[in-house]
Order: structure tokens, then C-alpha cells, then sequence
């Protein structure tokens, strides 16, 4: 397993994320600038939608880049790929589908 390869596609995945997330933040319309102060009530009604919405996708993205960010911290540190729980090597298998795993399989189980 190549520990530069895996760092290299952390960052990657994270400014894909972090591009995703600011593209959510200017589409909210809670947000943005030129909000109409004078909209009617059914404008409200689906800046309200909008907003949930949004927040809720945008929410899923940061939570995944909080993942991410403690995936590439556990590269830096040296400790990436190591079950937090059991300090047991994570198989690599299971690290090329979910390269922020925190745990061995055994643990994920019976966590
Ligand atoms: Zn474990």
C-alpha cells in the first residue's frame, strides 16, 4: 500500500469536497446577496425548501470531509490504516472502498 498515493487521493477527494460544499453555501438562498427583502410568502415558502435542502445535502459534505480530514491527519501522523480501536492493520481491501475507515472490519462490526 502506497502511503503517498493514498495521501495524494485525500486531497484530492477534499478539494473535490471543499469545491461541492462552496457550491452548495452560493446556491442557498438563505445566502446569497440579492435576496429579495419584498418576496411574497410562496417565495418564502421555497426558499424554505431550498434551504432545508441544501443544508441537509451540504451537511452529508461536510461530514464527510471531516472524515477525510481525520483520514489525511492519521497519514501524517503515521497511523493511517490502523484500527483505532484495536490498533489492527486495516486490510487494504476494505481501505481502496473506504479510504477514511477508522476500524477494522471486526470492530465496525460490533461497533
Ligand atoms: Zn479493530
Amino acid at each position: 500500500m502506497e502511503i503517498e498515493k493514498i495521501k495524494e487521493n485525500l486531497i484530492r477527494e477534499k478539494e473535490n469536497l471543499e469545491k461541492q460544499i462552496k457550491y452548495y453555501q452560493s446556491e442557498d438562498p438563505f445566502l446569497t446577496e440579492d435576496r429579495d427583502m419584498t418576496s411574497t410568502l410562496d417565495d418564502d415558502i421555497t426558499e424554505n425548501e431550498g434551504h432545508d435542502r441544501i443544508t441537509a445535502a451540504k451537511n452529508e459534505l461536510v461530514a464527510q470531509l471531516g472524515k477525510l480530514n481525520n483520514a489525511l491527519e492519521r497519514v501524517y501522523q503515521g497511523t493511517y490504516g490502523i484500527c483505532t480501536k484495536c490498533g489492527t492493520q486495516i486490510s487494504e481491501e476494505r481501505l481502496s472502498v473506504m479510504p477514511t475507515a477508522q476500524l477494522c472490519m471486526d470492530c465496525e462490526k460490533s461497533n
